[in-house]
Formats: C-alpha cells, sequence, structure tokens
C-alpha cells in the first residue's frame, strides 16, 4: 500500500465519525499524492505525513450560559491548533448548530496548506461551537461569548493563536469576545482579528474574503482567456463572504442574478441589488423573504436551487458540501465555465472531479477565499504596528496577494505536469512551504 493509502485510512481508523475530516486529509492527500511519491522514503521515514494530519493539540471545553429567562444552557466549545510550522495559529471561530470536532479539524486543516498560500506568517487552527447565534437576544449573545472566552482565552494569545471570525461569528460577537479577553488576560493586544475599526479593526477585513474571491477569479479567468465583464454569476449564501463577491463581481463588471440562505434562495433577473441585501442580512438580520417582497425583479424559492440557474460562473459562498455531483452536471450542461470557491469545501470531490473533467476552471476554497485570512493578517500586522492603514492601502495588498496566489498554485501545477489543476497546484504549493518549515524546525 502506498504511503499516502496507508495516512488516509490511518486517519479514517483514528478518527471515526469524522467524515468532513476525512474528506478533507483525502482531498489533500490525493492531490499531493505526486509529491509525496518523490520523496516517499525520506517523508516516510520522517513520519511527515502523521504528523500534518495530527493537530498539534485540540481543546474542547463547557460553554454554559443563561437565557433571558434565566434558563443555563450548556453548548460545547472547540479549538484545534493543527500546525504552527509558519507562525501563530490562525482560523476562525464558527457558531452553528453542526459544529462538531470533526467539521473543525476539517477547517483547521485546510486552514494550514491556506494560510501557507497567503504568503504570510501565519500557521493553522480553527475553533468553534455548536451554540445557535441565531433568534438570541444581545444579552445573549453577550453571555455566550463571555463564557466561551473565559475557557477560551487560556490557550490564545497575539503570538501564539489569533482566532477570528467564520459562520456566526461577526463584528459583534469578536467585539463580546475581545473584551471578555482584555478583562481577564488584562492584556490590549492582538488577539483576535475582525475587530471593529475603533478598537483595532483593520479596514477591508469586511469586504477581504469576498472582494479577494472576485480578485483571484478575476485573474484566473484572464490567464484563461475569459473575462467577468458581461459574464451572469450564480452566488450562494447571502453572509459576509456572499455579499462582498457579489458587490465585487458587479464592480467588474458581471452581474450577480442569485443569492441563497439556509431556508431559501433568490434569483433577480435583474441582478441582486446589494444594498437592499446588505439592508435584509446585515442590517436587519432577517429572511430572504424580505428581499424578495422590497425587490419585484427577484423569486423567491424554499430550499435548494440556485446552481440550476444558468450562469458562466458559479461562487459557491454559503457553507460545505453544497455543490453536489447533480449540482455540477446542471452547471456544466447550462455552459458555465468557472466556479470559485468562496466557501471552504463547498463543492463535493465527486463535483469537483467533474467540473475539471469538464474543463470548467476551478478555484479551491483554500486559495479562493484566502482573502480573509490574509487581511487576518495584515490586521495583525497593524496591531503590531499600533497604526492603521487606509482601505486603499488595504485593498491593494490584498489583490496583490490573491493575484499572486493564483499564480503561485498555477506555476505548482505547472511543475507537476498538471498544468489549469488548480485543485492540485494550491495543495502542492501550500504544503511546501510547510514542510519546508517542518523540516527546518526537527521533530516536533
Ligand atoms: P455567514 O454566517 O456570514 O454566512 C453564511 C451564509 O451561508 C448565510 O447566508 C447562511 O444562511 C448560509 N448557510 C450557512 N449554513 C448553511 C447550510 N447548512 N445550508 C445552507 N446555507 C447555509 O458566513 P460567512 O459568509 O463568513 O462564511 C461562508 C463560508 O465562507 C463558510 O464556509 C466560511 O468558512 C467561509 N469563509 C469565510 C471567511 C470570512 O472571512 N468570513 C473566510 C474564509 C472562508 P443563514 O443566514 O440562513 O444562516
Amino acid at each position: 500500500m502506498s504511503y499516502v493509502d496507508q495516512v488516509i485510512e490511518e486517519v479514517i481508523a483514528k478518527n471515526p465519525a469524522e467524515p468532513e475530516f476525512h474528506q478533507a486529509v483525502r482531498e489533500v492527500l490525493e492531490s499531493l499524492r505526486v509529491v509525496v511519491e518523490a520523496n516517499e522514503e525520506q517523508f516516510k521515514k520522517d513520519a511527515l505525513l502523521e504528523r500534518l494530519v495530527n493537530p498539534e493539540r485540540q481543546f474542547k471545553f463547557r460553554v454554559p450560559w443563561v437565557d433571558d429567562n434565566g434558563q443555563v444552557h450548556v453548548n460545547t466549545g472547540y479549538r484545534v491548533q493543527f500546525n504552527s510550522a509558519i507562525g501563530p495559529y490562525k482560523g476562525g471561530l464558527r457558531l452553528h448548530p453542526s459544529v462538531n470536532l470533526g467539521i473543525i479539524k476539517f477547517l483547521g486543516f485546510e486552514q494550514i496548506f491556506k494560510n501557507s498560500l497567503t504568503g504570510l506568517p501565519i500557521g493553522g487552527g480553527k475553533g468553534g461551537s455548536d451554540f445557535d447565534p441565531k433568534g438570541k437576544s444581545d444579552r445573549e449573545i453577550m453571555a455566550f461569548c463571555q463564557s466561551f472566552m473565559t475557557e477560551l482565552c487560556k490557550y490564545i494569545g497575539a503570538d501564539t493563536d489569533v482566532p477570528a471570525g467564520d459562520i456566526g461569528t461577526g463584528a459583534r460577537e469578536i467585539g463580546y469576545m475581545f473584551g471578555q479577553y482584555k478583562r481577564i488576560r488584562g492584556l490590549y493586544e492582538g488577539v483576535l482579528t475582525g475587530k471593529g475599526l475603533s478598537y483595532g479593526g483593520s479596514l477591508a477585513r469586511t469586504e477581504a474574503t469576498g472582494y479577494g474571491l472576485l480578485y483571484l477569479t478575476d485573474e484566473m479567468l484572464k490567464c484563461n482567456g475569459k473575462s467577468l465583464e458581461g459574464a451572469t454569476v450564480a452566488v450562494s449564501g447571502a453572509g459576509n463572504v456572499a455579499i462582498y463577491a457579489t458587490e465585487k463581481a458587479q464592480q467588474l463588471g458581471a452581474k450577480v442574478v442569485t443569492c441563497s440562505d439556509s431556508t431559501g434562495w433568490i434569483y433577480d433577473k435583474d441582478g441582486i441589488d446589494v444594498a437592499l441585501l446588505k439592508e435584509v442580512k446585515e442590517v436587519k438580520r432577517a429572511r430572504l423573504t424580505e428581499y424578495a417582497a422590497a425587490r419585484p425583479s427577484a423569486e423567491y424559492h424554499e430550499g435548494k436551487g440556485v446552481w440550476s440557474i444558468p450562469c458562466d460562473v458559479a461562487l459557491p459562498c454559503a457553507t460545505q458540501n453544497e455543490l453536489d455531483l447533480e449540482d455540477a452536471k446542471t452547471l456544466v450542461a447550462n455552459g458555465c465555465f468557472a466556479v470559485a470557491e468562496g466557501a471552504n469545501m463547498p463543492t463535493t470531490m465527486e463535483a469537483t472531479e467533474y467540473l475539471q473533467e469538464n474543463n470548467v476552471l476551478f478555484a479551491p476554497g483554500k486559495a479562493a477565499n484566502a482573502g480573509g485570512v490574509a487581511t487576518s493578517a495584515l490586521e495583525m500586522s497593524q496591531n503590531s504596528e499600533r497604526l492603521s492603514w487606509t482601505f486603499e492601502e488595504v485593498d491593494g495588498k490584498l489583490k496583490n496577494i490573491m493575484v499572486n496566489i493564483f499564480h503561485n498554485l498555477d506555476d505548482a501545477a505547472k511543475r507537476y505536469g498538471m498544468e489549469g489543476n488548480y485543485v492540485a497546484g494550491a495543495n502542492i504549493a501550500g504544503f511546501e512551504k510547510v514542510v519546508d518549515a517542518m523540516n527546518a524546525q526537527g521533530i516536533v
């Protein structure tokens, strides 16, 4: 049995009931097969892959909090510190009822390569809780965030582990967590990113993941003789990534015709009205039915269906495994020529393979959505300097980073004879830097 297959088997055996983690490891290791085979003896001797797939450490803790009726609830908190070879752990905190250890591990594992691809000195980590912020009052959110941070603050710090937002963790939650960290640890430091502008946040962080997705997509299309100008784009999600992806796509001359949330989706033949979408989702925190009610050109449908709308470019920006083989077939049949992942692992492996086999340009999330974490690292730099850069400065650096990421993965794919396979390119380019640092630091 090959070394790659042996490690995949071990991961499945040692981490039962963690299908998303198995999927992420399989996807990464499969595409690294050619690199691993070229160095198999040495990697095996050094147990390099085993060290890569086992987190340096992981924490699981109780998070008790009291609701507005005096009822006590108990959620589970997680922080997985996966790999610190190239810098302090960095990765978001997900608050969603679906969160479990396997999901946090899949995200933390992906984060190692994503962070490496940015070219910035950040290691991989991820955390969160099965707490559901939906329908909670501000006071309940604060109670949860304070309790969560009371435990988490023991393990993080500006030079060790710097969490950020993710699904369910936006500026409000980061603010409550930052306040509690400062109160307990007595330190005013850049321990979290995604902070508000009045207390150490970075301009352009809110926009960064969505904008970055479009900067990379734009570069990928240009290098393949295509353009966003005049293209029809389907976006899923209606959260942070989806909103700013839609905004930038429109600025680049595309027409975005869809968005979705966990209950339904919108087809707006005149193009999504971003100002209205922001009002509904960022201000009112309401359902998409409110968007449809305010916009005559929009149709609202219950359930899932964004990928049934004919488009040139598809940008899945909601959650993992939201674009499956059937969706991929529909996209191809409708003439879609590019898919770029705003969310983490939104495309199933079968769907990814189908898209690639049918010559659809495919940018994987670990490269395409790296703009968020890259700008988080820029926030860390500003906090260390105790300076704030302008929006244009941050946005300019973000654009450079995304263009560089695309060329790094394009080059890596070419070097290994897999031209155009950006999944392999991203994994290889991210892996090479991490492995180099791990080798230099010895067996730790
Ligand atoms: P948000 O919480 O702001 O938005 C998530 C969106 O996806 C919402 O519209 C939500 O609907 C929808 N959604 C969530 N879960 C499901 C589900 N199970 N089925 C259908 N729809 C769902 O999160 P973000 O925009 O920040 O994150 C989206 C994705 O991007 C995630 O995969 C995240 O890990 C990834 N990402 C985010 C980064 C960031 O900077 N924010 C950086 C890199 C990656 P509803 O409103 O109903 O909950």
